[in-house]
């Protein structure tokens, strides 16, 4: 099993609050080969996204055109911070923030909200977006992998759902071209329900 939802009271705790669709997320970019890509699919699938980026990424291998999707704040370096470390947490939310400033949430390195994460995020005004439904795709070593992940993924995935997938995986487009036309066909169905 790769993909996995998220227990319910900590959905409850970090968020995100109920929405309606399915709110597509990546972590970890920009990465020099694959985020140009998944871009492109996206596009192809007329799906919007937020991106959660790590400051140095940026740095290191400049920004692609994100055009209309969502920029979030994923810290500088991607640490493990400790429980207790305020000013760490501090130094790596407003690094990466100074480099992104179009930055406008924010996402915990490994989903792991430090007491110093949150407070930081209230003093940027970066609300936090967790997920709840974990594709998996960061542990797929193979394409065998990738189609069980996207499998799962159409599975388990429901309505108000917030997927999290990383760009900067090497599986990460087999699984996007299993996972995006069901959903572009989802919105497809409802929207001509609306109309009749
Ligand atoms: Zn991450």
């Amino acid at each position: 099993m790769l993909a996995r939802r998220t227990h319910w009271l900590k959905q409850a705790l970090l968020g995100p609050g109920n929405a309606v669709g399915i709110r597509l997320t990546f972590d970890d970019g920009p990465h020099p080969n694959h985020t140009s890509v998944v871009l492109q699919q996206l596009e192809t699938h007329d799906q919007e996204a937020a991106f959660f980026l790590i400051g140095q990424n940026v740095l290191q291998y400049g920004r692609p055109d994100y055009g209309r999707h969502t920029l979030g704040n994923h810290t500088y370096s991607h640490p493990r911070l400790g429980w207790f470390d305020l000013r760490g947490a501090e130094r790596e939310i407003a690094r990466c923030q100074a480099i992104l400033p179009e930055a406008t949430q924010f996402r915990a390195p490994f989903g792991r909200l430090t007491p110093g994460l949150w407070r930081a995020t209230r003093r940027h005004g970066l609300p936090c977006m967790h997920w709840t439904l974990d594709s998996g795709d960061w542990k797929c070593r193979s394409l065998d992998d990738a189609r069980t992940c996207a499998a799962e993924v159409i599975r388990l995935l429901r309505d108000g759902d917030t997927v999290l997938f990383h760009d900067s995986h090497p599986w990460i487009e087999p699984i996007l071209d299993a996972v995006l036309p069901v959903i572009s066909r989802n919105d497809l169905a409802s929207r001509s329900e609306v109309r009749v």
